[in-house]
């Protein structure tokens, strides 16, 4: 061996033990809990991901922190659903996140993307009373894909495919962990759509009227009777006209239940549905109240279809 070659050959050793290789975990940073959820599943053993929209902040109305910005500045992957359910993300991305692999859940091979419904509640001279894609809608909506596709478990595998995907490319060196956690993911996601299939089965005849239009993949998937949309905005409380014309159309409709959601005002529930046979129920369809985790996807799947199954079947 020449005298020149040793020293490089443990200058080589030193370098790849010591600089950050691919075997540390990819700095990957999740939009919603549900995402989040499914991505800290698949890093399990390798890492954890960052979530963006933490606590019971809304990705309709959430503005990024400093930090926020840093971590996707840092990011290797970002997991996010698209820009019709986070738009705080659409410039962001564009910026501070140019280095990393942005990977669009709604676009993932397999998910099956519904449209924004873009009049949802009850429109004036919608005798109907139901949550039909809206003629009256504005231009800039149309072709607009809602982004809640994880209320599908389908929807969630299809996702789940798509992260591993990225993560093995990016961090080849864990891709035997990704691969495993994502069949176990993949097995508990269809054990768990025939849980919620079961529980859901016998209230699916019955109408109900939600806080805001979050719940349109569940409604397909398992077939329920979802007839109307309070507000299509959380941020924005509907005035004492529009609530008069709701609770009349809740009466009109039989609605069995009106679900608020925990982050919101539930005064605002009281009002409406008084006078009406409506009872009052909660869904959580962005894991508001739950503690982020690999646990809070099926957590959050089957506490809304039992309060769905509680409030409709009692
Ligand atoms: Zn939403």
């Amino acid at each position: 061996m020449s005298p020149f070659r040793l020293p490089s050959l443990i200058a080589l050793l030193w370098l790849a033990f010591t600089v950050p290789s691919r075997a540390d975990a990819p700095h990957v940073v999740a939009s919603v809990k549900p995402v989040h959820s499914l991505a800290a599943t698949l890093m399990q053993g390798v890492g954890q991901p960052r979530l963006l929209v933490d606590g019971t902040a809304s990705p309709h109305s959430f503005s990024l922190k400093p930090s926020d910005a840093a971590a996707l500045s840092q990011a290797d992957i970002v997991f996010w659903m698209g820009p019709t359910l986070e738009p705080f993300l659409v410039k962001p991305l564009a910026s501070l996140a140019r280095g990393a692999q942005i990977v669009t859940l709604i676009e993932a091979p397999g998910l099956h993307p519904l449209a924004l419904r873009t009049a949802g509640a009850w429109m004036e001279g919608d005798d109907h009373a139901h949550l039909v894609p809206a003629v009256t809608g504005s231009p800039a909506a149309d072709n607009q894909i809602d982004g809640h596709a994880w209320l599908d478990p389908t929807n969630a595998k299809a996702m789940a495919r798509a992260m591993a995907d990225a993560l093995i490319q990016r961090d080849p060196a864990n891709a035997g962990r990704y691969r495993d956690n994502l069949a176990g993911l993949l097995r508990a996601l269809d054990a768990l759509d025939a849980e919620i299939g079961a529980i859901l089965a016998p209230v699916g005849a019955k109408p109900f009227v939600v806080f805001h239009d979050a719940f349109h993949y569940l409604e397909a998937r398992y077939r329920l009777d979802g007839v109307g949309a309070i507000t299509l905005n959380p941020e924005v409380r509907p005035g004492a006209a529009r609530l008069s014309q709701l609770r009349a159309r809740i009466q009109a409709s039989g609605a069995t239940c009106v679900f608020a959601e925990p982050q919101f005002e539930t005064a605002l529930i009281g009002t409406l549905v008084e006078g009406t046979r409506a009872k009052r129920g909660v869904l959580d369809p962005e894991g508001a109240l739950l503690p982020p985790g690999p646990e809070l996807y099926a957590t959050l799947m089957r506490a809304n279809a039992h309060a769905l199954a509680t409030c409709l079947g009692g």
